[in-house]
C-alpha cells in the first residue's frame, strides 16, 4: 500500500490546523460540507504526502488516520 491519510469527514470542524501543519501542503479546507455543517478538510496529492503523520497529531478531533508505505510492496 501506498502512503495514505483516511479522512473522516463528519468528524472534521474546519479549524485549519492540519492544512498550517503540513509540510507538503497538500491538506486544504474544501467546498464539502459534512452534517454538522463545517467545510471539510481535503486531500489535494496524496502521491506528494510522506506519511509524516503531524496532521494526523495535530488534529483536535481524530479526523485523519495515516497510513505508510511498507518497503518492499
Ligand atoms: S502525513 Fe504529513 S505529508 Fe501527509 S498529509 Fe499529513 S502532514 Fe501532510
Ligand atoms: S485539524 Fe482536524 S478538525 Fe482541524 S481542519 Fe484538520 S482534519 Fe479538520
Amino acid at each position: 500500500m501506498k502512503n495514505l491519510v483516511k479522512i473522516n469527514s463528519e468528524r472534521c470542524k474546519s479549524c485549519g490546523l492540519c492544512v498550517h501543519i503540513c509540510p507538503k501542503k497538500i491538506l486544504s479546507i474544501g467546498e464539502v460540507v459534512n452534517s454538522k455543517g463545517f467545510y471539510t478538510v481535503e486531500m489535494k496529492d496524496q502521491t506528494q504526502c510522506i506519511a509524516c503523520a503531524f496532521c494526523a497529531l495535530i488534529c483536535p478531533d481524530l479526523v485523519l488516520e495515516v497510513y505508510r508505505e511498507e518497503k518492499g510492496e
